[in-house]
């Protein structure tokens, strides 16, 4: 049995299927980068609108810019655009449910016309984008659009502009305001910290190279609503697939799989109107900012926390390295000591509670989150996730020595072998610079927090330096364990 429309009555009750009918959907959304992320979040909200009655009119037709998306094209297209979100529980159960509210993921390089009528019509009121950090094009230190990569700059090169998501919705623009149509909201979903003012510099940038005119229409007539959106989503493995035929006896080519925590902060700025995304559980709000702070530090500062401590203790997976007692104390004095006091109060948040979550979240043994992709491109992590909560607890007068161990930690890390002589494949875009540094530990122990560029004056502050000293020593003549457990229990 396939899943589609027609075998969605048919299916096990185990398998939480859509009931609503989906010939009576209407786009209202058109979605760029129908990855796995947009598919267990997003997606997921709008279908439970749906199953609710609700917002039958803002269904989604996706639309992927790179050649990978014509296999995700054909693989939804020949199961009506439905697929299953497996939810993986820390104990092993698992919850299936089917997704409605997807109705086309088209691949626009065969038919780029088509997606630039489909954002033009009246019936599109949001165009939301998964496109990853580094779809923007912005220099990531002024935050400015660039346009520097090959298919933004072919795009700004050509006549007809169909290769990115500017370019198409650039186009589509265009038609808007000719037909006397209003402008849209363009949402971003990407993990990038004020993902809505990102988006705002490279559409508008974009548009302020090709055509300055409609760029100054765009400006009026386009809002870009900052977001905060988390929630763990693996890409799928053929396990995946199997499990499903194997306990349900259906064939799903395209199921996704998250953690069972999910999370949706958006900036209430849409200039055609939105679902009631409140109604599921999105909190939508006047300032992310807040609850951006909130995750950085406290769910993206716990992995860098976690990740070259555990690998040098020999853990590979976060689940095994939060769940080592020695990691988890770090940790928990990571958030409680240092973190948690430098964030904005958040009406209604407790933040230990959250950090507490952080960890059951991370300890999750069925999402097999492999410690080298929370190590790799540290370069790009530590200065957002860690250092801007040593520099306002510099600022304040507060403990930094958790922060500074972290950061000595990634240094021992990138000397490139752990204690048994193995070697480690540092993956980072300055792998060569911070390599080098790190090969200095032993005879200038400051030499890795020198790079201004990653550091700022980091190595100028006496008590970063001494914390960091310390600790790099403790663990380059100690041992990694005896480190930790010194570092623990040291007081702040
Ligand atoms: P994915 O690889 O499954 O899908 C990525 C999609 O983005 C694909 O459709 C791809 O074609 C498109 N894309 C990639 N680069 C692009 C570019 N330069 N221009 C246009 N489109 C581009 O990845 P995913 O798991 O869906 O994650 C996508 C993004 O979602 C992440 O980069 C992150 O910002 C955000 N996110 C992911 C998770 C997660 O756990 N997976 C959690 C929170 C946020």
């Amino acid at each position: 049995r396939e899943l589609s429309n027609a075998s969605l009555t048919s299916l096990p009750s185990e398998v939480d299927a859509p009931r609503y009918d989906r010939t009576a959907l209407r786009g209202g959304i058109v979605h760029f980068g129908v990855g796995h992320f947009h598919r267990s979040h997003q997606a997921m909200y709008l279908d439970e609108l749906m199953r609710r009655g609700q917002s039958m009119d803002w269904a989604v037709h996706g639309v992927g810019v790179r050649p990978a998306d014509e296999g995700t094209r054909n693989r939804l297209a020949a199961q009506d655009h439905l697929y299953t979100l497996t939810v993986k529980e820390p104990d092993g159960s698992r919850r299936n449910r089917v997704i409605g509210s997807l109705l086309s993921a088209g691949y626009s390089p065969q038919d780029p016309t088509g997606v630039v009528e489909r954002i033009a019509d009246a019936a599109t009121r949001v165009v939301s984008l998964t496109i990853t950090e580094g779809g923007y094009g912005i220099d990531q230190v002024t935050g400015e659009f660039t346009g520097d990569s090959a298919p933004i700059r072919a795009d700004l090169d050509a006549d007809v502009p169909n290769t990115t998501p500017f370019g198409l919705v650039l186009q589509a623009m265009r038609l808007r305001r000719d037909r006397g149509l209003g402008g849209l909201t363009v949402m971003s979903c990407d993990n990038i910290q004020e993902n809505g003012t990102v988006s705002r510099a490279a559409f508008l940038g974009f548009a302020g190279m090709k055509d300055p005119e409609l760029a100054r229409w765009m400006e009026q007539e386009v809002s870009f609503p900052n977001s905060m959106v988390d929630r763990v989503t693996p890409a799928t493995v053929d396990a995946d697939r199997a499990y499903l035929e194997r306990t349900f006896g259906y064939r799903d080519r395209w199921p996704v799989t998250a953690e069972p925590f999910h999370q949706w902060v958006l900036e209430d700025a849409f200039v055609a109107g939105r679902p009631p995304l409140e109604d599921v559980g999105v909190d939508i709000v006047g300032d992310v900012e807040p609850y951006e702070l909130m995750k950085l530090r406290l769910a993206n500062g716990t992995h860098q926390a976690l990740c070259y401590f555990g690998f040098l203790l020999g853990h590979r997976y976060v689940h095994e390295a939060i769940t080592d007692p020695d990691v988890q104390a770090l940790l928990l004095r990571y958030v409680d000591e240092e973190a948690v006091p430098t964030l904005k109060p958040i009406a209604g948040v407790a933040f230990r509670a959250y950090g507490r979550t952080v960890v059951a979240r991370f300890a999750n043994p069925e999402i097999q989150d492999p410690l080298t992709r929370i190590c790799a491109d540290t370069s790009d992590r530590i200065p957002k996730f860690l250092l801007p909560v040593v520099t306002a607890q510099l600022a304040d007068g507060g403990p930094v020595g958790v922060c500074a161990a972290v950061v000595a930690a990634w240094a021992r890390y990138a000397e490139g072998t752990d204690e048994q002589g193995r070697p480690i494949d540092v993956v980072d875009p300055r792998r060569d610079s911070l390599m080098a540094a790190a090969r200095r530990n032993g005879d200038a122990p400051t030499a890795f927090i020198e790079d201004r560029s990653l550091f700022g004056t980091l190595a100028e502050s006496p008590r970063f330096v001494e914390a960091y000293v310390e600790a790099l020593r403790l663990i380059r003549t100690g041992g990694v364990r005896a480190a930790l457990r010194q570092i623990v229990a040291a007081p702040s």
